[in-house]
Parts: C-alpha cells; structure tokens; sequence
C-alpha cells in the first residue's frame, strides 16, 4: 500500500522526503507554494534532484504537488483567469523535474456564472497550459459542491476532461470527504459509486485518492476534513477504500487535520489494516 501525507515545503524538497521516510510514508502532498496567496520562492534545482534521489532509493510512489487553492481558473475577472493559468505554467515547469510526479488542483468556483460556463473556462485555461512534452499528470480534484464549487459530480469532471485535447495530460484526483460531502454514499454503496464514476469518468482516470474522513454527514456540501474514524465515514468505510480492488493499489494522500505525530499513527494504523 502507498500511502503519505501532506507535508509543509517550507523546508525545501529534500527535508519532505525525509519527513516522509520518519512518519512510515512512501509518498506525499504538498504545496508548490503559499495556499493562499501563490507568492513562491526561487525554484532549487539541486534540492530538487537530491529529493529525487531519495524517493527512487526508497521506491516512494508518485509524489503529489497541490495547486493553491485560491487560483480559481473559472472566474468571472479574466485577470484573474489569466493568473491561475500564469501560476500553473510556472508549477508545471517546477514539477516537471520530479519523474512520474502528479499535480491536482480545484477546478475552481463558476461564481453565478453557472457551470457551463465554469466548465468552458476551466477546460480552455487546461489546453493554454498543457503541452505535449510535459510528463506531469494533471489531477482535478472531486469538489464537496460548497458554494458554487465545480466538479461536484463525476459528469462535471467528464464534462471538462471532454473538452481537454491532451487528454493524457489529465486525470482525477478523488478526495473520499469530498465525495461523500458531495453526496456520493461512499460509506454504504462504495462498489456503486466507483462503478459510476467508472461509467461517466472511466476508473482509468483515477490516478490518486486523498484520504480524510469528514466532520459533516453526506452531502453537506461543507468541506471540513476529520481524523481518519473520527468522523462519518468512519474507519470501517475508510479501509473498505483502501482495500477495494480497483483502488488499492493508488496512492493514498492523508489531509486529515493533524501533526505529524497523528500523520505517522494513521498511517501505521491503515497499514496494519
Ligand atoms: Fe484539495
Ligand atoms: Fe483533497
Ligand atoms: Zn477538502
């Protein structure tokens, strides 16, 4: 089983790896630069490749790089749409240099556009960034559906990765508080769920899975991630995932709200499952 958490960049590549290494994980999330406002710093190439290293010796699977959450690629100013594609060329750059790595983001909030249009954007904001020589695999993230989020359902996900022409640049990252915030019974109906996501998205399109319980019941629409068996999903709900055949052998992202000292426990503890 592969399965990290999200660690803080602040101390460079490197020290993530190790971070990793010391919790018991074989992967890990993190931002390519400050979630909330995209100011970044000067990328270290040499850090960089010494975290490569460090991640083939100890056959670490894919690691993933999580967009800031504040670029919104379907706003309604198109200065603003024009700096979210700004920020994800710069990290496509950043993250081509890690082999087989993976970058998700949020597909962003149509804000009383509606979602056709939110769709529109996003996918034409996605064929302005991709390219052809490019290895990073984009991910779009699940969304909870709060406000006027896009990419609650699979079909909005569908409708974007239709309207993409690299195709093969793209997949899905599935986050399980997300798609049960989102309303997908995840907890009662797991083998359904995946079979519609496999109908409308196609599994093969589900590169990574981020792993958190939720402090809200189905279909809040909330986004409040909990500890793994803290919440409603629960920990019986959350092992049926990482077991489930079509899943298991992905990588499993924990965003759980924790330290690393809660990270490293999750993580023995779905090992030892
Ligand atoms: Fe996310
Ligand atoms: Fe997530
Ligand atoms: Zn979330």
């Amino acid at each position: 089983m592969h399965i990290g958490c999200h660690l803080s960049s602040s101390d460079g590549f490197l020290a993530m790896g190790k971070t990793a290494l010391s919790i018991g994980a074989d992967t890990f999330q993190f931002f390519t630069r400050n979630p909330r406002g995209g100011s970044v710093k000067p990328f270290n190439k040499a850090d960089a490749e010494n975290l490569v290293t460090l991640l083939q010796a100890n056959n670490f699977a894919p690691i993933l790089a999580h967009a800031p959450y504040t670029l919104n690629a379907c706003a309604a100013d198109e200065g603003l749409r024009q700096y979210a594609l700004d920020v994800m060329k710069d990290d496509m750059f950043r993250m081509d240099h890690f082999p087989g790595a993976m970058y998700n983001f949020h597909p962003g909030s149509h804000v009383k556009q509606g979602v056709d249009v939110g769709i529109e954007y996003i996918s034409s904001m996605l064929n302005n960034l991709l390219t052809a020589g490019q290895k990073t695999v984009v991910l779009l993230e699940t969304m909870a559906g709060k406000g006027s989020e896009v990419g609650r359902t699979f079909e909005e996900l569908r409708a974007i990765l239709d309207r993409v022409e690299l195709s093969e640049k793209m997949g899905v990252c599935l986050d399980t508080c997300h798609v049960f915030d989102g309303g997908y019974d995840i907890v009662n109906h797991l083998d359904d769920v995946l079979d519609e996501f496999d109908k409308v998205v196609g599994l093969k399109k589900l590169k990574a899975i981020h792993l958190n319980d939720s402090k809200n019941p189905m279909g809040s629409h909330k986004d409040r991630h909990e500890v793994i068996g803290g919440g409603f999903i629960g920990l019986d709900a959350l092992v049926r995932v990482i077991k489930h055949p079509a899943l298991k052998d992905l990588p499993f992202y924990l965003e759980t709200p924790n330290e690393l000292p809660g990270y490293e426990a999750e993580i023995k503890l779905l090992r030892s499952k």
